[in-house]
């Protein structure tokens, strides 16, 4: 049991995020044979309306996994025991990367950058000018950090050698831009539960010509459950090759329908309208933006906690007090950042009202604000940009 007061129960971390009536419908529908007719037309067209999201004409493939299982079976498929890896390290995913790449027994070089910073594409030119990598491994937007890759300029720098790019967008994937084909990444990889609006449970990737050589290229590799020419091969059919999350699967069909119908570059742009307010109505209430990156990432934004107050408390009090739930930090930066999701089915409503929680919450722990300044704050922003 917690302290919680009566407050209104409100999903607003950077993932998972609230899920909207008509996707909650959609899988409640019976459940159909995974490998019947029904099922095929819901995974061909789930894939059809993945694509225009992704940026990409290749066929992307479903997975019961979380995030994670998709970055371990993306390397797994990729590279070979022994194989190198740059590992592009600006945050906790950055790092996780390169954790499951070791894990993998691969030779894992890590390009570091200061958290909040993103790493340009003229230093992964530069490192592989140096040094013959097997796969360039980056994540598109550091949840932990809000720093948005740029992955235009990395994948220019990695097109035109034997490297694989492969791009974890987890937290990016119908949120912020993703142009898989033109600009040249190999693998994308992601997962339901942050802007695809639905619950956790399905992972997706979706693979270049480029990256299907290297993965069909004889080589041993430990892969079972990953093994993505299994995959592939069932894909063609309409199907999963071990038993889908039919319901999950349904859901995201529904959420791919309405970002679909909405227009990707419309909810892409809601994404930023939204974002935008929120880094606006922060900064009035005090709060600096922790991202340094030149791309400041439009689903999830990342405040730096002020000197003099925990992170950890403004959290628990926004949670107990006003149902608001936010996310802190798990990694290193614990207690320093608050972190709030502008992802999936947002509105200026939610934004507005995270604001007043907020500002609320900086009162009850002695933080000095004005009164209705976030809000304020937010409100031009909206005015500005309707
Ligand atoms: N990558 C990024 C960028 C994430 O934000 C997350 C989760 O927050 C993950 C990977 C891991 O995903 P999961 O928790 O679904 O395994």
């Amino acid at each position: 049991m917690t302290d919680r007061t009566s407050a209104p129960y409100r999903l607003r971390l950077p993932g998972p995020t609230a899920v909207p009536e008509t996707i909650q419908q959609a899988m409640v529908a019976p459940i159909v044979s995974h490998r019947g007719p029904e099922f095929q037309a819901v995974i061909r067209e789930t894939a059809s309306l993945a694509k225009p999201v992704l940026g990409t004409a290749n066929e992307p493939m479903f997975f019961t996994s979380s995030g994670t299982g998709m970055m371990e079976a993306a390397l797994a498929n990729v590279l070979a025991r022994g194989d190198r890896a740059l590992v592009l390290a600006n945050g906790q995913f950055g790092e996780r990367f390169a954790s499951i790449a070791r894990s993998l027994f691969l030779d894992v070089d890590c390009l570091d950058v200061p958290w909040g910073e993103a790493v340009s594409g003229d230093t992964v030119a530069a490192r592989l000018a140096k040094a013959d990598y097997q796969a360039v491994v980056a994540v598109h937007n550091e949840s932990s950090t809000g720093a948005v890759a740029d992955l235009a300029g990395i994948g220019a720098a990695v097109r035109d050698t034997p490297a694989v790019l492969v791009v974890d967008s987890v937290s990016g994937l119908g949120g912020i831009e993703m142009r898989q084909d033109d600009w040249g990444v190999d693998v994308v990889l992601s997962a339901s539960q942050k802007a695809l609006m639905c619950p956790p449970g399905v992972g997706l990737a979706s693979i270049s010509g480029k990256a299907w050589k290297v993965i069909g290229d004889g080589r041993e590799r430990a892969r079972f459950y990953w093994d993505f020419r299994k995959a592939r091969d069932s894909a063609a059919k309409g199907q999963t090759v071990f038993t889908p999350p039919v319901s999950l699967i349904t859901g995201l069909r529904e959420a791919l329908r309405m970002i679909n119908e909405e227009g990707v570059a419309n909810v892409l742009s809601r994404h930023h309208r939204l974002a935008d307010a929120m880094r606006a109505g922060g900064s009035a209430l005090g709060l600096e933006i922790f991202t340094k990156a030149p791309i400041v990432s439009d689903t999830v934004t990342v405040f730096t906690v002020p000197e003099g107050l925990d992170g950890t408390d403004v959290v628990r009090h926004m949670y107990e007090h006003y149902g608001t739930v936010i996310a802190g930090s798990r990694s290193r930066l614990k207690g320093k950042v608050l972190r709030i999701g502008t992802m999936g089915a947002c509105t200026e409503t939610d934004i507005l009202q995270d604001l007043e929680h907020l500002e609320k919450t900086l009162l009850d722990l002695g933080w000095p604000v004005r009164s209705g300044a976030g809000a304020d704050a937010a409100g031009e922003s909206f005015r500005q940009t309707s």
